[in-house]
């Protein structure tokens, strides 16, 4: 299996300057390629092929004198920033056809000087990691990385990206044999929340860590600053910089804590359950702070990539199962509540429910019951989401039960698809 290591590069003054020129270079062989595609589409013509374009865009173009320069870069990256541009496509096509789920892509864009992030591919014969730990990146030069932690096995390729906070980085591709831990016998259904940021079904909660409301204070200090700046000066584009550096910092600590969380739950637990949150749906409300915050989608990605490398199982749990009104005690469906409904009282069997514990454990046994009536076996990570599905708030879940045939949990029944 594919996987990615990124570390931290120091590119020297004059290597910094090649990257530059190198970035300008791609951009303008990606722009020129998909120019090609555009006109031909519009005129009529067939689809240019990768091969040909790649003839017309770098080839011959490096024989013109407008596009001579294209020869003072390495020809690997610029090859690389076509395939970018195929797999863009390739997208598009599969979007269209309704191949690819998700939300819709549309055309590839051409590319601008001032987007925020650049990167550059090397495949194999474009880098190779020295003895002495340099990363050498042809027409470039050797790099100095930080590693932060070691290659588990030969790279086959290596993405050089410039942040907006100015911050180099290489993200190296490595073929890993999957690393599947010792069964155990746990599972474990999750219920998301923004109070607590997480609640387990075995009655444990991870607390909310809330990373940007602690930064918000330095964020706000900078953009402050930074708005009183005249435009176009330099001293404005500091304080940028400064602000995406207070950003990326956020980031990095949200993302150190996500790993540290889902390797201890798929360490623990052989199967993880969760509701499939329409985390887009929710980006926009007005939690949208605290949504992006809590990065559910990126727990819920890293739980599914360490799943699959340790052997463990993810099942997700359809949207519209009403995880917040079932007892999990005796199954009866108690009704919608309100998001400040905190606690309650199942008013057929009279047990007393914290609410997230048990909309957690109505998860858990969702999950296993969906899991044992999968034809072929466990779970896949990621199952197919509808994609009209209608955005649900936290807790308080819009969806039909005559429409998904969703039985009560612990009952037996989960959404048969
Ligand atoms: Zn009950």
């Amino acid at each position: 299996m594919h996987l990615r290591y990124s570390y931290r590069v120091y590119p020297t003054a004059g290597q910094r300057a090649s990257l530059a020129r190198t970035f300008g270079c791609a951009r303008v062989v990606y722009n020129d390629a998909l120019a090609v595609r555009k006109e031909a589409r519009k005129g009529g013509l067939p689809y240019p092929k990768s091969a040909d374009l790649q003839k017309l865009v770098i080839t011959e173009a490096k024989k013109t004198a407008e596009r001579a320069w294209l020869a003072s870069v390495g020809v690997d990256p610029l090859i690389q920033s076509l395939r970018d541009l195929d797999t863009a496509y390739r997208n598009f096509f599969d979007s269209v056809s309704g191949k690819r789920k998700g939300r819709p892509v549309g055309l590839p864009q051409f590319k601008s000087k001032r987007d925020t992030r650049q990167s550059l591919r090397f495949t194999r014969n474009g880098f190779r990691v020295r003895g002495n730990g340099k990363l050498n990146l042809a027409k470039i030069g050797d790099v100095r990385v930080k590693w932060s932690r070691a290659l588990p096995a030969d790279p086959s390729s290596v993405t050089i990206v410039l942040d907006s906070a100015g911050r180099y980085h290489a993200s190296f591709v490595v073929d890993v044999e999957s690393d599947v831990l010792p069964e155990v016998d746990a599972e474990v259904g999750i219920d998301l929340g923004l109070t607590t940021y997480a609640v387990l079904s075995g009655g444990s909660v991870i607390d909310n860590p809330r990373f940007l409301c602690k930064a918000e204070k330095k964020l706000k200090a900078a953009q402050r600053e930074l708005s009183r700046k005249a435009k176009g000066s330099k001293n404005r584009a500091k304080a940028r910089i400064k602000v995406a550096r207070a950003h990326a910092k956020v980031a990095d600590t949200r993302m150190d804590w996500l790993h540290k969380q889902t390797t201890r739950i798929i360490r623990e637990t052989q199967a993880v359950y969760l509701e499939d949150l329409n985390v887009r749906g929710l980006g926009r409300g007005r939690l949208a702070k605290s949504v992006h915050d809590a990065g559910w989608s990126t727990f819920r990605r890293l739980l599914e990539e360490k799943a699959v490398r340790y052997g463990r199982n993810i099942g997700i749990v359809h949207r519209a199962f009403p995880s917040s009104q079932l007892c999990s005690e005796c199954g009866h469906r108690d009704g919608p509540k309100p998001l400040t409904v905190r606690a309650w009282a199942c008013s057929a069997c009279g047990v007393l429910h914290d609410r997230d514990l048990n909309a957690a454990r109505n998860i858990l046994a969702a999950g296993q019951a969906d899991r044992l009536n999968a034809p072929g076996g466990p779970v896949r990570p990621g199952v197919a989401i509808p994609r009209q599905a209608r955005p649900v708030e936290r807790g308080t879940h819009l969806g039909d039960l005559r429409t998904t045939g969703v039985r009560a949990a612990g009952t037996g029944g989960v959404p048969a698809r």
